[in-house]
């Protein structure tokens, strides 16, 4: 029986693990994918208190350094039996006093047409991991918010050309960013603008897009899409409260409706999504844990 099953290795559920290991706790972290979560493909971070430029693989991967034992398989349900609880996953059921949900979030989609059929082919969701494949060709970023600006820098030191489209007539990104990408001679800003339709049939050839009823088309070599991220709850739906857009309902102490369970990073309802509150979720969220278990 472990003390504490973290859901997830991002920087949440890491940090909640530094704590709880301080602790002496004995517990066991469930990771689908590979630890760091949507913050290792951050080339560059220059908001995390003391670090003045740190790339998101580099901070990851030293607070993974803090932590010892990873498991890999993907955790499918969770359930609540008497005092403790149980972490079902596709091969295993775990047993343990509380439970700490930092599962982060995905990738959005745009639902468009063609628009799983040529990932990999053209579209991309991470500008760091794919962004070398397109040297020196024309890319377009969708997107308004930090990562698409992100995005759109670190390619325009790639590529030939990078349309940055936006829905809207103001980026929801930081000044600071948005004030380094108005100064890049090869970034062209398309404001008011969506994207109807992505073109190929083996590969992405070009993108459709729309402003006030205009319709344009784009020949493009790469997709970067960068249109925010949908909470990983859906599977513990059954037992834990979400809000309507499917954030757990969990207030700064990350405690959720059930004793024992906690609720640590972007996963859950809050304010502002950042490294820092994501860190600051995974601490609270460790004592709180622990102040249960004791
Ligand atoms: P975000 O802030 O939610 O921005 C998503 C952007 O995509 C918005 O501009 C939104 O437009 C647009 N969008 C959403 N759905 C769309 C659709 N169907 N079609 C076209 N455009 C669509 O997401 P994010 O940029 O990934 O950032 C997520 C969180 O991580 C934020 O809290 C952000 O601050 C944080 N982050 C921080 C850093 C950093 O600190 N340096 C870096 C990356 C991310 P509207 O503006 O019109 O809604």
């Amino acid at each position: 029986m472990y003390d504490v099953i973290i859901v997830g290795a991002g920087p949440a559920g890491l940090t909640a693990a530094i704590y709880l290991r301080r602790a002496l706790k004995k517990i066991l972290i469930l990771e689908a994918k590979s630890y760091g979560g949507q913050i290792i493909n951050t080339p560059d971070i220059e908001n995390y208190p003391s670090q003045i430029h740190i790339s998101g693989y580099d901070f990851a991967t030293n607070l993974y350094n803090q932590v010892k034992e990873l498991g890999a398989e993907k955790v499918i349900d969770i359930k609540s039996c008497d005092d403790k609880k149980e972490v079902v996953t596709e091969k295993n059921k775990y047993c343990a006093k509380t439970v700490i949900l930092a599962t982060g979030a995905d990738n959005r989609k745009l639902g468009l047409d063609n628009e799983d059929e040529l990932i990999g082919k053209g579209v991309s969701y991470c500008a760091s991991c794919d962004g070398a494949f397109y040297k020196n060709k024309i890319v377009c970023v969708i997107g308004g918010g930090n990562t698409a600006i992100q995005d759109a820098l670190y390619l325009s030191d790639i590529v030939k050309k990078v349309y940055l489209v936006h829905r809207r007539n103001e980026f929801r990104a930081e000044e600071k960013l948005v004030s380094k990408l108005r100064k890049k001679d090869n970034i062209e800003i398309l404001y008011n603008t969506n994207i109807i339709k992505i073109n190929g049939k083996t590969k992405l050839e070009s993108i459709e897009i729309e402003n006030n009823d205009e319709k344009k088309t784009l020949e493009i070599s790469g997709l970067f899409i960068a249109v925010g991220h949908i909470p990983e709850n859906q599977n513990f739906a059954k037992l834990i409260n979400l809000d309507e857009k499917g954030y757990v309902i969990a207030k700064e102490d990350c405690k959720t409706n059930i004793e024992g369970v906690y609720a640590a990073g972007d996963n859950r309802v809050k304010s502002l999504r950042q490294l820092v509150t994501a860190t600051a979720d995974g601490a609270v969220a460790a004592t709180e844990a622990i102040k249960y278990i004791n």
